[in-house]
Order: structure tokens, then C-alpha cells, then sequence
């Protein structure tokens, strides 16, 4: 058997401590953050009928070349999700919760993508979902929400980029804008592109090519195919991010990924790290999306932040402090075992984190794996302090010596010790 199948998959990871802690906080302070808000949090299945994630537009690279599907084994045509806004949007149309509806979630994604640096093939995702309004004000608020995000993990160097790109029918207008002004270059254009063209003209705009980039100058500008409401609509979204004092950037070039999104887009890029794939995060404005899933007619807006490449930003920045150990107390017993048993029992009931030696080891070898387990405190019980009914406290990371207790003041004098 070729070892190789014994291998976590291309463009999938393992995640061991502390990364997986430092992922563990992500999340936390997210839920932190939208629960201030009054976001509630839906959790989705992984996977889906294929036409849930296929109402997300066919000429989406998502859907047309990344989506892992399969046939159950009853027949059934089904999809790992690539993204949860499809996901969140059909249970809000199948469950028609009262609006406005405000969700976050969190969770894995799957993707069939060239798996490189904040490239994966299975990646997570923490986002929100509000539908009901479309008051500019919600735009803002869920922008609000991210930038908050970002802001109390510890990030300073996230950049926000805003576009509108406008209601539907403008959309189509600048589309055909676009065909034509590309169509009339297309021998410039990089071979990718050129089928970026036939696919999805839109997403032209998106190429980081060299040979593009002249051509992507020169295209026309959304804003001037901005109907008057929506041009309205995207004036009083950057008015209320002013009020916020959320600094941001107009980038007229900007379009996402995904086909859904009107009026209001928005990214958030992370400037520490020049990774092509600096995005760590992006949203926006699905007022269709509802109905397209079987709902009725129901705005919407939602970001979604790659907790991945977030975490690569917080590297970037340095933002984690050292991380702290797995356990504060150590219990070393060399008497057969039982004590170390009821100790770590009775201190864990007590709020400590703490481990213990196994397998009645000499004290050298326990106390080894003291030092290792990164401890504070170790608790010594030999022979002598059965007897006696003590315990023998040693700081692990200062050569204070060490002291011993009566073994019923242990919880006291480590709350002293460690509180
Ligand atoms: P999207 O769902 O494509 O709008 O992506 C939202 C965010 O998810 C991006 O800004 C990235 O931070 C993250 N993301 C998307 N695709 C991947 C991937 N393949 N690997 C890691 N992160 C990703």
C-alpha cells in the first residue's frame, strides 16, 4: 500500500495546538462581536442539494469548476458546500424565520481550487447573514461588524475596498459594457481572460495578469452605470461608514466572486502579507437571492471572513501573544497512582487546568514530563506525604524551592498561587 493514501488530502490541512486554540479564539471573538449585535447563530449542513449552490449563478467558478459533488447512494445529486450564504438563504426560505432576520455562522468550506499559501481545498469561514431591509444603514452595520472584528483580534493593517455594483439592471448594462470593451481587445487580453470573457465578463475585472492590466484601466467605470437609486443607496452607505469613522476606499474594479451580489460589495484586504491572496474577507448585497432559493421577495447583505488567511494576517501583524500552555498544575505521585487520580479530579472540579504522569513512573521521569507539559505548578505525592497527609508544591519555572501543604489547604493555596 502506498503510503502517500495515508496522508491528509491536497489543499486540506491538520490543525494542531495552538493553531487550533488561536482558530478556537477566532471564532470566539466573533461570536463576541455579532452577539453584541443581536446575530443569532444558524448552523447548516455541510452539504446540499447541487441546485442550492447552482442557484448561485453557473458561470461562477465556484460552481462551475471548484464544487465537490457526488451521487448518494440512493442517487441523490449533492454538494459539499463551497460557501454558506447559499446554505443560510435556503434554510431562511425553507423556515421563513420573522425579519429582519440576523444569523452568523461559522464552519468548513470545500473547494476544488490550486491549493497553495491561504489557498485551500477545505477552508473555514466565520460570516453573517441579515435579511429583511434594505436599509444602506444594515450595509453598514454588517461592514461594522467585520471591521470590529478585525479590530479586536488585534488586526491594524485591514483595508476595506467598497463598490456598488448597482441594482440588477444596471448590472446588465455594464455587463454588456464590458463584453464590448473587452471584445473589441481581446487579442490583448491573457489567455485566461479570454475565457474569463465568454464565462462571466465581470470577473475580467478581477485578473491580476500583467497583460491585463492596461485593459482593465481603460474598461468602463460601474459608477457610471449607476442607476439613481442605487447610486443613492451607495452614497448613503459610505456616509454611514464616515459616522462610524470606518475608513474606506472606493475601488471601482472591485467585483466578487460569487454572481449574486447588487448594489453594495465590499472585500477586506490584510496589507501585511503580499500574498496573492490577501482577501480576508468580502461581502455584500444578495437582494435576489431569497427568491431565487424558493423564498419571497427578501433583501439581504452578509459577509463572509476566511478564518484561515485571517489567521496568517495575525502572524503577519504578530497579534498572538506566546501562546499560552495546555495546563497550569502538573500532579506527580509516586505511590501507585490513586492519589494523582482523585487530585487531578478534585483540582480540574475546581476550575484548574491540569494533567498528571502516567503509568506510577519514577519521580525523575514524572517530573520530566512536569517540565514538558509547560506547567506552572507541580504537586509532588511520595510515600512521605501519604503518610502525613501533605503535599509538596514545586514552582515549576522558578527555582523557589518548594513547599509543603496540608493536603486539604491545596485548593486554597493554589487559587493564592495562580488567581
Ligand atoms: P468568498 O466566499 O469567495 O467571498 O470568500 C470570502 C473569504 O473566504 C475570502 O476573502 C478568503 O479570506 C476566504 N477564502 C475563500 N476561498 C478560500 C480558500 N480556497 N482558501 C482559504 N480561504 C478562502
Amino acid at each position: 500500500m502506498n503510503d502517500l493514501n495515508f496522508r491528509a488530502p491536497k489543499g486540506t490541512r491538520d490543525i494542531f495546538w495552538p493553531d487550533s486554540a488561536r482558530h478556537q479564539q477566532l471564532v470566539d471573538v466573533f461570536a463576541e462581536v455579532v452577539g453584541e449585535a443581536g446575530y443569532e447563530q444558524v448552523i447548516t449542513p455541510m452539504f446540499e442539494n447541487v441546485e442550492v449552490f447552482q442557484r448561485l449563478g453557473d458561470a461562477t467558478d465556484v460552481v462551475r469548476k471548484e464544487m465537490y459533488d457526488f451521487q448518494d447512494k440512493s442517487g441523490r445529486h449533492l454538494a459539499l458546500r463551497p460557501e454558506q450564504t447559499a446554505s443560510v438563504v435556503r434554510a431562511f426560505a425553507e423556515h421563513r424565520p420573522s425579519t429582519p432576520w440576523k444569523a452568523w455562522y461559522t464552519g468548513p468550506n470545500f473547494r476544488y481550487e490550486r491549493a497553495q499559501k491561504g489557498r485551500f481545498r477545505q477552508f473555514s469561514q466565520v460570516g453573517v447573514e441579515a435579511l429583511g431591509t434594505e436599509d444602506p444603514h444594515l450595509d453598514v452595520e454588517v461592514m461594522a461588524l467585520a471591521w470590529h472584528f478585525y479590530e479586536r483580534l488585534g488586526l491594524r493593517q485591514v483595508k476595506l475596498e467598497l463598490n456598488s455594483l448597482g441594482n440588477k439592471t444596471d448590472r446588465v448594462h455594464f455587463i454588456e459594457a464590458l463584453k464590448q470593451h473587452f471584445g473589441k481587445y481581446s487579442n490583448d487580453l491573457s489567455e485566461e481572460s479570454k475565457k474569463t470573457l465568454e464565462a462571466n465578463p465581470l470577473r475580467v475585472l478581477d485578473s491580476k495578469r500583467e497583460q491585463d492590466a492596461d485593459l482593465i484601466a481603460s474598461a468602463p467605470n460601474m459608477a457610471d452605470s449607476l442607476s439613481e437609486d442605487a447610486k443613492k443607496h451607495f452614497l448613503q452607505v459610505q456616509e454611514g461608514l464616515v459616522v462610524l469613522d470606518i475608513p474606506f476606499i472606493v475601488n471601482s474594479k472591485l467585483v466578487r466572486g460569487l454572481d449574486y451580489y447588487v448594489r453594495t460589495a465590499f472585500e477586506f484586504v490584510a496589507e501585511s502579507f503580499d500574498a496573492a491572496q490577501n482577501a480576508v474577507g468580502g461581502g455584500g448585497r444578495y437582494d435576489g437571492l431569497v427568491e431565487d432559493l424558493g423564498g419571497p421577495p427578501t433583501p439581504g447583505v452578509g459577509f463572509a471572513i476566511g478564518a484561515d488567511r485571517t489567521l496568517l494576517a495575525c502572524d503577519a501583524e504578530g497579534v498572538f501573544q506566546e501562546s499560552e500552555t495546555l495546563v497550569e498544575i502538573f500532579v506527580v505521585d509516586t505511590t501507585g497512582g490513586l492519589s494523582a487520580l482523585s487530585l487531578t479530579n478534585e483540582l480540574r472540579l475546581a476550575g484548574f487546568r491540569v494533567d498528571r504522569a502516567w503509568e506510577n513512573r519514577s519521580m525523575k521521569a514524572q517530573m520530566k514530563a512536569a517540565d514538558k507539559s509547560g506547567a506552572l505548578v507541580a504537586i509532588i505525592v511520595g510515600e512521605e506525604e501519604l503518610v502525613t497527609d501533605t503535599v509538596t508544591l514545586r514552582d515549576l519555572r522558578q527555582s523557589t524551592g518548594q513547599t509543603e501543604i496540608k493536603r486539604e489547604t491545596i485548593i486554597e493555596t493554589l487559587r493564592k498561587r495562580l488567581r
